[in-house]
């Protein structure tokens, strides 16, 4: 090892058993995207599904096409329920469909497209309601001409309508009001005209663990699965979650004295972060310059070879992802996932809990 990004499996499970736990009856949509916010998409689905997580949240069909790929052989693995929700193409929309992906729409053209495909497959998918955050979704005003469309296509046999969604912006408890008071009108206009129930889904992690009426019928979670608190937020043992990806390197000591390990801005470290607080085996030490591919450590006590942790759980005196981000005005998800892919994963069970 000289730099690795060890991935604890057992401490992720158990925050998957956390979740089910906060959630309920409402079902856990364990979101993986961006190779599942850097842990590695194949490890974490298979786990994911092991321990009885049946949907997840894939935003692209990249994505989506790798979560069926990491369950190829696993028994039973057809009845996996991925919901990508940024198609780009028709084409798309078509390798969606035959893949069995269930398919997040939030605009008039590509519905079109879905129902254009004429895969074999009947296209299953979730109309997606604008509830303030602007970034796609039908608005309010052209919702119910969108539902009308979704049905013709629907009694036509080519979509299945199956979910009503929206994402909130977390900026707020009086806008996230606000856009579930505009979501639950939305899908109660569908339901009516479909008259029957559809899945609602609305919340991600933040609300879903605050706010119970928030959850409906599924929650799309990605950061707290991973043990990534929000800044400024409820901590890891308020949340019942913790980090499962610590950075590791192995410390060097020149014959002068200088100790350093060979990570830096180069492998995703942000270069505003400088000086911060590093994990050892004899406890906390501070990083007192970071290079771009190497950074200077505080060696007192230490020896050429001992493991130097750049963030991870705080079992060896470092900061969590979450610690550094909020120095630098950010977010956990961001130093997470800006650890280089040249970066080995490593995956392993260490301990459920700390
Ligand atoms: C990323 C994302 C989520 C998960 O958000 P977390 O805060 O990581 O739980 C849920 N829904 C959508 C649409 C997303 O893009």
């Amino acid at each position: 090892m000289s730099v690795v990004l060890r991935v604890d499996l057992d401490a992720f499970a158990a925050n998957l058993a956390r979740i089910r736990a906060v959630l309920g009856d409402a079902q856990h949509v364990l979101v993986v995207k961006d190779d599942a916010y850097a842990h590695g998409v194949g490890p974490i689905v298979r786990r994911a599904w092991a321990e009885g997580v049946r949907w997840f949240g894939a935003f692209d069909l990249a994505t989506g096409l790798a979560v069926r790929a990491a369950l190829d052989g696993e028994p039973d693995a057809a009845a996996a329920r991925v919901f990508v929700w940024m198609l780009a193409s028709r084409a798309e929309a078509v390798a969606a469909i035959r893949a069995g992906l269930d398919i997040g729409v939030g605009d008039a053209a590509l519905l079109e497209d879905v129902a254009a495909a004429h895969a074999p497959e009947v296209a299953r998918v979730h109309l997606k309601i604008d509830t303030g955050l602007h970034r796609n979704g039908v608005r309010p005003e052209g919702w119910a001409a969108f539902v009308d469309r979704a049905l013709v296509h629907e009694r036509a046999g080519a979509v299945r309508v199956v979910g009503v969604w929206s994402h909130l912006a977390e900026a707020s408890d009086a806008e996230d009001d606000h856009a579930r008071a505009a979501f639950d009108a939305a899908a109660s206009l569908l339901e009516g005209r479909f008259g029957r129930r559809v899945l609602r889904h609305l919340s991600a992690s933040a609300a879903s663990f605050a706010r119970p009426e928030f959850r409906y019928d599924l929650a799309r979670i990605g950061a707290f699965a991973y043990g990534i608190r929000p800044p400024g937020g409820p901590g890891e043992d308020a949340l019942g979650v913790y980090p499962i990806a610590r950075l590791e390197a192995t410390l060097d000591i020149t014959r002068t004295g200088v100790a350093s390990v060979p990570v830096g801005s180069l492998h995703g470290l942000p270069s505003t972060l400088r000086a911060f607080p590093v994990g050892t085996a004899g406890g906390r030490r501070m990083l007192t310059a970071l290079g771009e591919t190497r950074s200077v450590i505080e060696s007192d006590g230490l020896a050429p070879g001992d493991r130097v942790v750049l963030f991870g759980r705080g079992d060896d005196g470092e900061a969590t992802a979450t610690d550094l981000a909020e120095t630098i005005g950010t977010v956990g998800e961001e130093i997470v996932l800006r650890v280089s892919p040249l970066v080995p994963r490593r995956y392993e069970s260490v301990s459920p809990r700390r």
